[in-house]
């Protein structure tokens, strides 16, 4: 018996001159020359040219039938392009596939938008109500390879040095990014819920306490803000921390992964300067006014990345109400002087964090901090941001607990990965490298989230729905 023949990758089909080959995928086009019919066929690897011949009459009657987004099994000889047809530009452009079998899978409607151009000009709303579709275009399709082999190289490379991925929930408790919190009901302890993570912050330092010493994961965060420029309300981090640490190993070994990664996943791309120069808080406003410079020497250079960190912020700032807040994370720990500051509570307005911001092209890519890892510290921070003993009590106190059982130095960065992607991609939006982005109001348009829920989930969850006046 003859063995079924097995499909392969269009890309494959490359090195296959003068053998017949099983192809399937999508109809890009088709051009009707008459007698000769072409078609591109289109897979997740690669774009190929197929010929139909008029002596192939059954074929031929079926090729004319088929519309672009049809998809199709074929089978059919690999041969080299007539001389003049070579296309150069093309990554199959030297080959042409002579159709001698065709199966059609499936029909498609005309889709409400072209998929083989970049996408640009058409209508956000559209392409994100037709996700799907417009993630078959080609640029998409990169910008999604690149994504996963950026994330690929990460999980590698902190293997390779010890760190592992450890998955931490994401039903929890409030923990303060500086937005708000998504809340979820829970129906098991009515009238109470649990909030999604704004950042792994807690777990993460609590993986410390439990000895991990160095942990990393590709996690989601959660933070329900007001439509804010190019934010989304999930979003991606590489969040990593480690323990018996100082400022300077932490921005060491993260610059060297950044560093590796571009070199490997984009080789094109030319860092400005290496090792990354560094700017305090201070010197970044009064050279720049801005604490996210944009260094780049050439600004229209698409492929220059200049990178810089940003250290030495002060950890407390006045809110509108003349209160003090933390500037990024209130688990950060001030510099070993200023720690008498941090217990006094004097000079609060000259305590300066152990902060660091990694910035790129005028766009914050990363930020972390050493953490205060002794119950005192932290609770001395917690008070200066006037929280009262009962609020402390009851979310904090299990850090401060946790503190007081041999909680070893240790601190911690997170990257935004949809950013860095982004700028990597020459993107304009972090939108154009996630794979189901949700729009500036937060609405997912092909599922129709958020949506409202039944008179019956309701009533499980002790809720009630007001009305709007
Ligand atoms: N949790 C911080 C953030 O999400 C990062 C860090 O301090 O590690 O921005």
């Amino acid at each position: 018996m003859q063995n079924k023949m097995e499909r392969i990758s269009i890309k494959d089909a490359k090195n296959k001159i003068g053998e017949t080959v099983k192809l399937a995928g999508w109809v890009d086009v088709r051009r009707d020359h008459g007698k000769l019919i072409f078609v591109d066929l289109r897979d997740a690897s690669a774009k190929v040219q197929m010929v139909v011949t008029p002596d192939k009459k059954e074929i031929h009657k079926t090729v004319e039938t088929i519309r672009p987004e049809w998809v199709i099994e074929i089978e059919g000889k690999v041969n080299k392009r007539p001389e003049k047809m070579i296309n150069l530009d093309l990554l199959l452009g030297e080959i042409e596939i002579e159709v001698e079998k065709i199966n059609i899978l499936n029909s498609a409607k005309t889709p409400p938008f072209e998929i083989e151009t970049d996408g640009y000009d058409v209508d956000e709303e559209i392409r994100l109500k037709y996700r799907y579709l417009d993630l078959r275009r080609e640029r998409l399709q990169k910008n999604l390879r690149v994504r996963h082999e950026a994330i690929k190289f990460i999980r590698d490379y902190l293997s390779s040095q010890n760190f592992i991925e450890v998955e931490t929930p994401l039903l929890t408790k409030s923990t303060p990014e500086g937005a708000r919190d998504f809340v979820v009901p829970s129906r098991l302890q009515p009238g109470k819920f649990y909030a999604l993570p704004q950042a792994p912050q807690q777990y993460k330092q609590l993986l410390m306490a439990s000895g991990i010493e160095k942990y990393f994961q590709i996690a989601k965060c959660l933070r329900d803000e007001d439509t804010r420029g190019d934010r989304q309300p999930e979003f991606t981090q590489l969040d990593l921390e480690m323990s018996f640490v100082e400022k300077e190993d932490i921005l060491k070994l993260n610059e060297q992964l950044i560093i590796d990664l571009v070199k490997k996943i984009m080789p094109s791309k030319k860092i400005q300067a290496m090792p990354f120069p560094r700017l305090s808080y201070k010197e970044a406003m009064e050279k720049y006014d801005t604490d996210r410079p944009d260094l780049r020497d050439n600004k229209n250079d698409s492929d220059m990345l200049a990178f810089c960190w940003i250290i030495d912020f002060p950890m407390f700032k006045k809110t509108d109400k003349g209160e003090w807040t933390f500037t990024h994370n209130p688990f950060s720990a001030s510099r070993k002087e200023d720690q008498q500051k941090l217990l006094n509570k004097k000079d609060i307005d000259k305590i300066i964090a152990e902060q660091y911001d990694l910035i790129l092209n005028g766009f914050e890519i990363g930020g972390g901090s050493i953490r205060n890892h002794q119950s005192k510290l932290l609770k001395s921070t917690l008070e200066i941001i006037g929280l009262s003993d009962k609020n402390i009590k009851e979310n904090f106190n299990h850090m401060l607990e946790a503190f007081e059982y041999g909680a070893p130095p240790h601190g911690g960065i997170a990257f935004g990965i949809d950013r860095f992607i982004a700028i990597l991609q020459n993107e304009p939006n972090i939108r154009e490298v996630i794979a189901f982005p949700k729009t500036g109001d937060a609405r997912d348009l092909m599922m129709s989230a958020p949506s409202e829920i039944s008179k019956e989930q309701l009533k499980e969850l002790g809720l009630e729905i007001k009305k709007k006046k």
